[in-house]
């Protein structure tokens, strides 16, 4: 019975409003979840040592999240590069930097304020892209954190993260700066931007970066 059954039932046989708000109180405490770090540890926990996927033989280790698990604002980069993989964090290398840099200057927040993770969490042998088969065999642990996260955004970092967020090919030219609605969850929008290592590698695209990042505050209301 959901709780505004339960309030209709006590209603029905009497209850006063003193007794009607402590049933509510104890029904909401009864049917509470555990805490979101809980239940994204167990979530790691299954498949820290996962195999489903050609990428488990080349990481050292599977790269889970970073951040705040509360946040409105989830980002979703590629897979792990050479440094995430040593560190076990994603984006912590050159890219990652960047990224922390633009959170503060147009966020206005720190990076442990947000929520930053992969859409594949093992690292890709010489950081190639990963495989639509590789992306698939992953996207159910995305899935099942996005579920808890329960953001008011996710902020996709270039076009492989986006792909695997909105399940289509894109042109990441064509769609940075447009918002979507999240397949699984429309309460939940979608904004494609680029990934912070293509910005290092042309400097001019960092204005449209700083321009996506001002559409994404203002669509988080942080
Ligand atoms: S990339 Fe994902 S599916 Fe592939 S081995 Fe790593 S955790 Fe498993």
């Amino acid at each position: 019975m959901g709780v505004s059954e339960l309030a209709r039932a006590l209603r029905e046989i009497g209850f006063g409003e003193v007794y009607m708000r402590e049933g509510l109180r104890k029904a909401k405490t009864a049917v509470a979840e555990p805490p979101k770090e809980e239940l994204l540890r167990s979530l790691f926990d299954s498949y820290r040592d996962c195999k489903k996927c050609d990428l488990h033989k080349s990481r050292s280790q599977v790269v889970f999240c970073d951040g705040d698990p509360r946040s409105p604002i989830v980002f979703v980069g590629e897979a792990p590069g050479e440094e995430e993989d040593r560190q076990g964090k994603p984006f912590v290398g050159r890219a990652g930097q960047y990224l922390n840099k633009k959170i503060e200057e147009v966020l206005g927040l720190r990076r442990e304020e947000v929520y930053i993770t992969n859409v594949c969490k093992c690292r890709p042998p010489g950081n190639r892209k990963p495989l639509p088969q590789e992306i698939g065999s992953c996207f159910p642990y995305l899935k099942r954190e996005l579920e808890i996260i329960k953001p008011r955004v996710i902020c996709c970092l270039g076009a492989t993260a986006g792909e695997g967020i909105l399940g289509r090919k894109l042109s990441i030219t064509k769609v940075r700066g447009k918002v979507y609605s999240y397949p699984f969850d429309p309460s939940v929008q979608v904004l494609l931007t680029y990934h912070p290592a293509y910005i290092l590698r042309n400097p001019k695209a960092d204005g449209e970066f700083t321009e996506d990042l001002r559409t994404l505050k203002e669509i988080a209301g942080v």
